[in-house]
């Protein structure tokens, strides 16, 4: 079973998946593959395998991708090692990903999690101190966007507290 995870950044998707990951060991979190540079709190295979530019289009090429998207100029892309394996995995990838696994695996579950409002989004977004302005609007741009997308998808959580966020997403 596949299930897609997607929600602005800065909407706390992180926080969710790590509490209902730690509650259900057959849950399998896919980590993607990326050529984004790696911020300090990234751990190299454990938040995202990071590769060169050349490499993730090489990877492509390969079709070694289940799903690949262009989020902020940088590639992000679904490597797949679990769904291959036929294990219960957490896709936590953007819309454009999302609409692409829900077009090739019909049976996967799409949840979309969305911050309670605009204000709180903003403010999460500005919080995140490694983001400088520019990148964080950028960022903001982006995600009313994806907010705009969340038709798209079988459930929808508005993250207003943790807690219920995690109740819902477990249901
Ligand atoms: P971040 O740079 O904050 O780690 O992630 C930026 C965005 O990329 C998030 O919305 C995240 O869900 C998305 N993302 C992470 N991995 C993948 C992936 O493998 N495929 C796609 N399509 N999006 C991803």
């Amino acid at each position: 079973r596949i299930i897609i995870v997607s929600g602005p950044s800065g909407v706390g998707k992180g926080t969710i998946l790590r509490t209902v990951m730690q509650q259900h060991e057959s849950l399998h979190y896919s980590v993607s593959a990326t050529s984004r540079p790696m911020r300090p709190e990234d751990r190299e295979g454990v938040s995202y395998y990071f590769v060169s530019r050349e490499r993730f289009e090489e990877m492509i090429a390969a079709g070694e991708l289940l799903e690949h998207a262009c989020y902020a100029g940088n590639y992000c892309g679904t490597v797949g090692e679990h769904v291959a394996r036929g294990e219960q995995v957490i896709l936590e990838i953007d819309v454009q990903g999302a609409l692409q696994v829900m077009q090739r695996r019909p049976d996967a579950i799409s949840v979309f999690i969305a911050p309670p409002s605009y204000a709180e989004l903003k403010r999460r977004l500005a919080g995140r101190g490694d983001t400088p302005p520019d990148i964080a609007a950028r960022r903001l741009h982006i995600a009313l966007e994806e907010c705009r997308q969340a038709k798209h998808y079988q459930y929808t959580i508005i993250n207003d507290s943790v807690g219920h966020a995690v109740q819902e997403l477990e249901a």
